[in-house]
Order: C-alpha cells, then structure tokens, then sequence
C-alpha cells in the first residue's frame, strides 16, 4: 500500500520455516478477499496521500503516551523472550521466567503483542488508539474506512472499523 512492487519478509521465515509460504499466501488472498482487491496492483501506493505529518503523528503520541502500553498475560507468559528481543525500546524484559514492562520506557508500539508467539501480551487501552485512528481515518480518508483497508490489526479490520 505504500507503493512497493515487492516486500520482504525475513522473521516470519527464520521463526516458523519454509512451510509458512503457502499460510502467507493464503492470508494475502483471504485479505484481498474481504476488501474487494483484485490485484496487488489495486492496492499499490494507495495510502501515499494519507500519510500523517509530524504534526499530526505528535499530537496523537500525546495524547496515548504512558496510556496505550503493553501489558503481560503471566498466566499465559512462558518466558520465552521473543517479546524483548522484538522491543526496539527496551521496554519488555524476562525475569524469573516472566516477561515485564517497564510503563515509562514503553511507546505502546504493539511490536510484541504482534510477536509474542502465545498471545501473553496486549495494549491496555488500545481502545483510545483504535478510536485516535478513526477520527484521523474519517477526517483524511473516509474512503479508507468504507473500504476497511485502515486498522490497527488487519486481522481485526471489521470489528474496529465498523460505523456505529
Ligand atoms: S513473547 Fe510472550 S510468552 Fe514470550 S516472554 Fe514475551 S510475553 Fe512471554
Ligand atoms: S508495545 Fe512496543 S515499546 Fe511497548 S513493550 Fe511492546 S514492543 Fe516495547
């Protein structure tokens, strides 16, 4: 969507193997699917004009920073340190087996609750960044919304951007 002809994708590989191509493949198509694409072409560049100025990206990190932060599962946590080597801010360690954040390092990137293999992790009050993106969506690129094709989570399209 930000015009590439070509991505590359280096963890997903390294992590699960070879046998993850033809799951990537479906769950490319499966996307396609449900926003009405019929090629990649379609898509290609379509979020260029709805990029966000600086201005607009500080006045949203304003208002979620030290709000919108990762929080830990510890009944589902097993330790296993992909959440920290993931975090680019140190903000998500292990110890004693058990993966914590630290609230005042953590930009509430979404990076490990994207990564952790066992689901353990996931933003509290991801609801006022979800509700920040739609007021930005229905204010620079309402059709966006129509279409669904903007959202925290592309797995949880629908469910975020649908109207009420
Ligand atoms: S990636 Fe998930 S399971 Fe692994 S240490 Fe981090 S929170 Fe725990
Ligand atoms: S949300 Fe981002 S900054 Fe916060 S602990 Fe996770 S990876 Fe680090």
């Amino acid at each position: 969507m930000y015009g590439a002809s070509s991505v590359q994708a280096q963890t997903l590989f390294v992590r699960k193997g070879a046998k993850i191509i033809p799951e990537f493949k479906q769950a490319m198509l499966d996307y396609m699917e449900r926003h009405g694409f019929n090629t990649i072409d379609e898509m290609k560049g379509i979020i260029i004009p709805q990029i966000m100025s600086t201005d607009q990206i500080i006045n949203v990190y304003d208002q979620t920073k030290g709000v919108v932060i990762a929080e830990v599962d510890n009944s589902k946590c097993n330790g296993c340190g992909v959440c920290e080597d993931t975090c680019y801010y140190d903000a998500i360690s292990v110890k004693d087996g058990m993966a914590m954040v630290d609230d005042e390092l953590c930009q509430g990137c979404g990076a490990c609750v994207m990564n952790c293999p066992v689901e353990a992790v996931s933003l509290r009050n991801l609801d006022l960044l979800i509700e920040l993106g739609r007021q930005w969506a229905e204010q620079y690129a309402p059709h966006f919304v129509e279409l669904g094709t903007v959202a925290y989570d592309p797995r949880d399209v629908k469910k975020y951007w649908q109207k009420q």
